[in-house]
């Protein structure tokens, strides 16, 4: 039972989450005594063999720069046809906005059983059971997958990268792409940001900072950290900030490895979206405040006095 991960890219690049569910992928495949495999769909710019450090023995290459636009449905059928062929096998993706899109379009090209948000290497010692959050990281849930194709999509920052030496044969997928079913009439990137998915530190703003004019404090802290924005939805519906930086239950959720809020009250639907970031700072005047209860690190205080000081201890520690 082969284990198959899709290599997400973005502008040429593997992206981190992706590294990690190679790594997962891998030992996986080392637990199960199988092979690791990555199946890689449009061009990236460094050598694909050089993903072999990740763990993997093989790379299924579909070379074609048509396929540096994410197609779901595209994407589904290439690689549900190349794991079909292998026979049974498990295929790990990673639970970010690509995963959520094609992972399930796969799981139902291979009827297979399908867990989404895994936080660990499944349990194989009987059958295949899957661990995973629930109730927006409140709780875990152990799903056993008794299909004979199962299907992973594996949460963020939930699975350390591991690198090593290795190099892996890359193996041209020449199967035909099939025609999209979308056409693209125009694509405009957020430019000149760090991307808030893939960001490792985040600095977020709640209607604690009373208005617009007010945000420069976060983008400044931002800026000197070199992390993207983020904030609460109240900024987002007041227009204080643009949607796309809207983060929680009805937001993006994101995990990175840092999270500063700043003025953000800790309601359960904004937790939805940030808990599972690795280090999570709370600044706030109310002691009271319920996100303090989630943070690893609280500073209770008036923004306004605290982040500046944060801004210049920063710019200190970097000169
Ligand atoms: C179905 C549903 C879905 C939702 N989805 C989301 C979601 O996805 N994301 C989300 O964020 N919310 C969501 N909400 C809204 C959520 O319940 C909260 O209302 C919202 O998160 C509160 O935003 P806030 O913390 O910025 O504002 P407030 O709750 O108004 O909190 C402001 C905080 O700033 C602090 N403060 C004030 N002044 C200062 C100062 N000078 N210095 C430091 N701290 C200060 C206050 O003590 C307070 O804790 C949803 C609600 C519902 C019902």
């Amino acid at each position: 039972m082969p284990v198959f991960i899709f290599i997400d890219h973005s502008e040429g690049h593997v992206k981190k989450a992706s590294l990690e569910a190679l790594s997962y992928g891998a030992a996986l495949a080392a637990q199960l005594g199988t092979s690791a495999q990555g199946i890689l769909l449009g061009t990236i710019s460094s050598n694909p063999a050089e993903l072999g450090k990740y763990g993997i023995n093989k790379v299924f290459h579909a070379a074609q720069e048509s396929l540096n636009r994410l197609d779901a449905q595209v994407y589904a059928r290439l690689i549900a046809d190349t794991v079909s062929a292998a026979g049974d096998s498990v295929v790990v993706f990673s639970h970010n906005t690509s995963g959520k899109a094609v992972a399930p379009r796969v799981a139902v090209r291979l009827k297979a059983g399908l867990v989404t948000g895994a936080v660990a290497l499944p349990d194989t010692q009987k059958g295949f059971v899957v661990k995973k959050n629930v109730f927006s990281g409140k709780a875990f849930a152990y799903i056993a997958i008794n299909t004979p194709f199962k299907v992973i999509g594996l949460n963020p920052n939930a699975y350390a990268i591991k690198e090593g030496t290795g190099s892996a044969q890359v193996v041209a997928l020449t199967a035909s792409v099939p025609p999209s079913k979308v056409n693209v009439v125009s694509v405009t990137a957020a430019s000149g940001q760090v991307p808030l998915t893939e960001a490792e530190l985040v600095v977020s703003g709640g209607r604690g900072l009373k208005g617009p004019e007010n945000w420069g404090i976060v983008e400044d802290l931002a800026r000197v950290l070199g992390a993207a924005t983020a904030c609460s939805r109240p900024v987002a519906d007041a227009h204080w900030r643009p949607h796309n930086e809207h983060v929680g239950q009805t937001g993006i959720a994101i995990a990175p490895n840092l999270y500063i809020a700043i003025g953000i009250s800790g309601a359960i639907q904004h937790l939805a979206g940030v808990n599972r970031s690795k280090v999570i700072v709370v600044i706030n005047k109310d002691p009271e405040a319920p996100f303090f209860k989630a943070a690893d690190y609280g500073i209770v205080g008036d923004a306004f006095e605290v982040v500046p000081k944060m801004i210049e201890a920063v710019k200190r520690l970097k000169s």
